[in-house]
């Protein structure tokens, strides 16, 4: 489809495509507005919003929701990866690196030495995790990102922090996680400056 170049003299204006918008703007506005009032005055039952009171109330996630990544590990606590790096061909983003090591044990051919994957370039498609043939990399960890700095490289998450969060959902659960992560969600909106 080719879109029309040319555009008439009120939509190059602005002024109207803008005033038209702040209608629609107020319109909402104003409308939410009565139906919360409403509903504090016990006028209506239905919720007067769709928006969510995050992270005082929370909306249960779908059981295939795509959380922050993980990398799996044997019970002796070995990481499942081979190294093969399909999940780093795969990614759409191209954001996850690789560095395949020698593995001390001769029975096995490689392992990831190093395992990162830049979070801030991601887009959570679940790519990776489709194309792992040895089910090595999951975002089942049922929560989502948590970083909030102004330094890039805090957004790049290391084999140990993906293999120490498969330790933590073996220990904790989900739900734990979930709580903490919402715990620390609250003392961040508390104290958003804070270290
Ligand atoms: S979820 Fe998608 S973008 Fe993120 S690391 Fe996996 S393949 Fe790449
Ligand atoms: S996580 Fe899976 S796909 Fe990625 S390098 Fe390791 S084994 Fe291969």
């Amino acid at each position: 489809m080719r879109r029309s170049e040319k555009m008439p003299l009120l939509q190059k204006l602005y002024v109207v495509e803008a005033t038209k918008g702040l209608f629609v703007t107020c319109r909402h506005f104003i409308t939410n507005l009565v139906k919360v009032l409403a509903k504090m005055l016990g006028l209506r039952r239905a919720a007067p919003v769709a928006t969510y009171e995050y992270p005082d109330e929370i909306r249960s996630y779908p059981p295939r929701y795509r959380g922050r990544h993980r990398l799996t590990l044997y019970d002796d606590g070995r990481v499942k990866c081979t190294a093969c790096y399909l999940c780093a061909t795969a990614c759409p983003a191209k954001c996850i690196y690789i560095e395949a090591a020698e593995h001390p044990d001769s029975q096995i051919e490689k392992y990831p030495g190093r395992y990162e994957i830049d979070t801030l370039l991601c887009v959570y498609c679940g790519f990776c995790v489709e194309a792992c043939p040895v089910d090595a990399i999951r975002m089942d960890s049922g929560i989502h990102p948590e970083v909030y700095s102004g330094d890039p490289r805090d957004y790049i998450e290391d084999k140990e922090t993906l293999m120490q969060r498969s330790r933590d959902l073996d220990e904790k659960g989900p739900d734990l996680l979930r709580q903490m992560h919402l715990e620390k969600m609250r003392g961040i909106e508390k104290n958003p400056f804070a270290k």
